[in-house]
């Protein structure tokens, strides 16, 4: 059943290339479901490399005329698009609870948080600022200017169908280059609902494209294409290293935002309750769903039992159900599979001696509803320490020293986010330093902003997003030497 919207011009099923709603070429569609209930919610064009290709080029017919608007003319579309995503906001959050099953509270706050990145972008436009340099020679002058990459290709996750595709297009569109988007196959409508928001704002053809299909296809053409200059890619590792490697053979600038192992850290000098609330908020987010999700709770030893016990209540006020239903704080699993991953995490855990406090199982609700979980006595041996769950389940391990922590907390490839909790100042220092991580939350649980940079290091990825760093991604940095003054 086609979702009932207010506007029910936001609901599309069909991509969006060089200002034009079209089908795939053969005309062939993907089904999209509801995860809550596994009801078909609509189609969506199952597009290839031809199609892609058509994108691309539009874009880069659009780019010249999009890159020689003033700052300012950009600035103000920009501010439009912005304007109309909070304006339909209840719309765009009901879309997206129906397509990826977050909590409808969660669904609204994604949208003001994506539309973040538009606001903040419009205003970062007018300030590429370049440099000058003292000259080398005496009759020469050196000047730096800052020029946009050109078409950008843009590839997204479902775990935030909005603010994903707002974060890599706010700062494209703003510093002039157009983008051509394949949104996450599971959640396409939020992306053709910002789509046609963009096109009520009077975001010119061909400056913003949207396919949908066929990934390997889509993600081919996106990379040997000569045309797209830059690749932004949120998702998994794996497909992260294949992308690069796809891109090496045109030398493309790429952004990766890939996985992460986040390691939240509560010290004996913790505030219990903060660390509570923070964990609460950084496991159990979106299911545990997201890349700066806590995927390992270490606990010093003095405070682990009555951090435990702490935790555990908490867990069982969450309210389990589909995305509408009032008070629900945890929504289904994206899909089967992702289902199956959280119960082999619990099972290989459980069978090497970790401890269920809480859930450990599906839930009641059936289809791919899991109980909020908390392990107790996990230790290094277990997958659940060295892969992202993606689910809602809290493993605890414990340390000894803060040295053994901290060594704890960086043993792993990835270091996108870590969170720890101390009141020490001279620990939050150390500690502070001392993980290998894009991003920190200290005393916090909740760290994602447009107006701070957020990224990885190590193997969760290159690049930052949001922040006055954001917008340097899509820039490319040119040298005017001039000579015989
Ligand atoms: P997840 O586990 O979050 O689904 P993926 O990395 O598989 O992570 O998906 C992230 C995005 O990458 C999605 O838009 C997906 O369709 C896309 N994707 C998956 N495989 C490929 C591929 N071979 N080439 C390009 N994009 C891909």
């Amino acid at each position: 059943a086609a979702p009932r919207l207010s506007d029910p011009g936001l609901f599309r099923e069909q991509c969006y290339i060089d200002g034009r709603w079209v089908d795939a070429d053969g005309g062939g569609v993907i089904d999209v479901t509801n995860p809550a209930n596994g009801e078909t919610l609509g189609s969506v064009p199952n597009m290839g490399a031809a199609e892609t290709r058509r994108a691309i080029e539009a874009a880069e017919k659009a780019w010249p005329a999009w890159s020689g608007l003033l700052a300012k003319e950009r600035a103000t579309i920009l501010r439009k698009w912005f304007e109309l995503i909070l304006e339909n906001q209840e719309d765009l959050a009901h879309l997206m609870t129906l397509e990826q099953g977050k909590p409808l509270a969660e669904a609204r706050g994604e949208v003001v948080y994506g539309a973040g990145f538009i606001e903040w972008f419009a205003e970062e436009a007018k300030r590429v600022y370049g440099d000058t340099i003292p000259q080398h020679q005496a009759d020469k002058r050196i000047v730096v200017i800052k020029q946009s990459i050109g078409v950008v290709a843009a590839i997204t996750p479902w775990n935030f169908p909005n603010a994903m595709i707002t974060r890599k297009c706010a700062p494209a569109l703003a510093a002039g280059c157009p983008v051509v988007i394949k949104p996450a196959a599971q959640t396409p409508y939020s992306a053709f609902a910002l789509a046609e928001l963009a096109e009520r704002a009077g975001i010119p053809a061909g400056i913003v494209n949207i396919v949908t299909g066929d990934a390997r296809a889509i993600g081919g053409e996106m990379t040997s294409s000569p045309i797209v200059r830059k690749l932004s890619f949120t998702g998994s590792t794996g497909i992260g290293k294949l992308l690069m490697e796809q891109c090496a053979s045109t030398v493309k600038k790429i952004s990766l935002e890939l996985g992460g192992n986040a390691p939240f850290l509560v010290f004996d000098d913790a505030d219990l309750d903060a660390a509570v609330e923070g964990a609460m908020i950084s496991k159990f987010r979106n299911t545990g769903q997201t890349c700066v999700c806590a995927n390992r709770i270490l606990v010093q030893e003095g405070v682990y039992d009555a951090f435990a016990a702490k935790l555990t209540e908490a867990v069982k006020q969450l309210k389990v159900g589909p995305g509408q239903e009032e008070g629900v704080g945890q929504g289904p699993l994206i899909d089967s599979a992702a289902l199956a991953k959280v119960e082999e995490h619990v099972s290989d855990a459980t069978e090497k001696g970790a401890r269920v406090v809480l859930g450990g199982a599906r839930h009641e609700r059936g289809g791919t509803f899991f109980q909020p979980t908390v392990l107790t006595d996990v230790t290094t041996a277990m997958k659940i320490t060295r892969e992202e769950t993606f689910g809602p389940v809290a493993p605890l391990f414990r340390f000894k020293t803060e040295e053994e922590g901290v060594a704890m907390a960086n043993d792993t490839e990835f270091g996108l986010a870590a969170y720890f909790y101390a009141r020490d100042i001279g620990r939050i220092w150390r500690v502070g330093e001392a993980l290998e991580s894009g991003m920190v939350g200290i005393n916090t649980g909740l760290i994602s902003t447009e107006v701070a940079p957020f990224g990885g290091v190590k193997e969760s990825g290159i690049g930052r997003e949001g922040s006055k760093y954001g917008i340097e991604e899509f820039l490319e940095v040119k040298y005017l030497c001039m000579g015989g003054v």
